[in-house]
């Protein structure tokens, strides 16, 4: 499968900085979706918070059709699910929430005070085999690492040159976190995926050629097998990648379905406190609200080329 002929085209992702209001005194970098482009593999959506000196502070709220992937480089998250899971998680460690057909779960820093807060939270849609089943969570302490000339890799989800992540996934899929030494550094992408590079904390030049802006995020379409880029200074990047994700997806809030009627009914579930999406102990009942829907129907997002 080459680059021409999927039509995809490679291309810069620029980010949009989006307050996420409420409790949460935290703004992100949100690089994915993106219009026309909705996913890289089934990736669905990226975050980046911080590096800021702020709180993560998101009470109870539901999730369907995903899977969260938190993954922090500096503070320490304390993630509480519908399952009972209450975990800490800390930089260099991976949360991995499988919503199936539905799960909630709050995610607070660790001190009541303002710390400092960077990290990067992604969602994996879900494919049709998956999206309807049970939740899981997985906290993975010990991700296998693997180096190259230039680079060291922490394998977050799926096999990345020849160490694979024990993260549950659920369809072709790749996703890395590389430290790069300053130079020039070749990165092996397997050709039959789709892939993208964020740039966490500092500026890439993207094969010789593209700058690639701290916090953005460059898209790679199918056919390579390598990626040159070049650092100036120790520069960490995530590289996400997999198989063009081909099912339509409906996303709304923090729900993803195929239909219009779905996400009402995942909203109204969550409204009337439903079994579906189960309780967080330790908030004293506080949860967030879904937004009211909005007065069209919802439409899938599409892929332009
Ligand atoms: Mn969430």
């Amino acid at each position: 499968m080459s680059a021409s002929s999927t039509g995809l085209q490679d291309r810069l992702i620029e980010s949009r900085l989006v307050p996420l209001g409420g409790v949460r005194g935290l703004s992100v970098h949100r690089t994915l979706p993106l219009r026309g482009l909705p996913t890289v593999g089934p990736w669905c959506f990226v975050d980046q918070f911080g590096p800021t000196f702020s709180r993560m502070d998101v009470l109870p709220h539901p999730h369907t059709g995903l899977q969260t992937v938190t993954w922090p480089l500096v503070g320490e998250i304390r993630h509480r699910d519908s399952r009972g899971s209450d975990v800490v998680l800390k930089p260099g460690e991976l949360n991995l929430m499988t919503s199936g057909d539905g799960v909630s779960h709050s995610e607070f820093s660790i001190s009541s005070k303002p710390t400092v807060m960077h990290g990067i939270q992604l969602w994996v849609a879900l494919p049709n085999s998956r999206r309807l089943g049970p939740s899981n969570f997985e906290h993975l302490a010990n991700l296998p690492t693997v180096e190259g000339e230039g680079w060291k890799g922490t394998v977050m989800m799926g096999e990345y040159a020849g160490a694979a992540s024990a993260a549950k996934t659920y369809s072709p899929i790749v996703g890395v976190e590389l430290r790069l030494r300053p130079g020039r550094s070749r990165i092996p992408v397997e050709p039959g995926f789709e892939h993208a590079i964020l740039a966490v904390d500092g500026m890439v030049l993207v094969d010789g050629a593209i700058d690639l802006p701290h916090r953005e995020m460059y898209y790679f379409a199918p056919g390579r097998s390598e990626v040159v880029v070049e650092v100036r200074s120790e520069t960490i990047i995530l590289l996400i990648g997999g198989e063009p994700f081909t099912e339509q997806l409906l996303m709304w809030w923090n729900f993803i379905g195929r239909t219009h009627e779905e996400i009402v009914e995942a909203r109204n579930d969550w409204e009337s406190e439903s079994e579906r999406f189960g309780f967080v102990d330790g908030h004293d009942g506080l949860r967030i609200p879904a937004p009211p829907m909005p007065n069209v129907r919802l439409t899938p997002r599409r892929r332009s080329r």
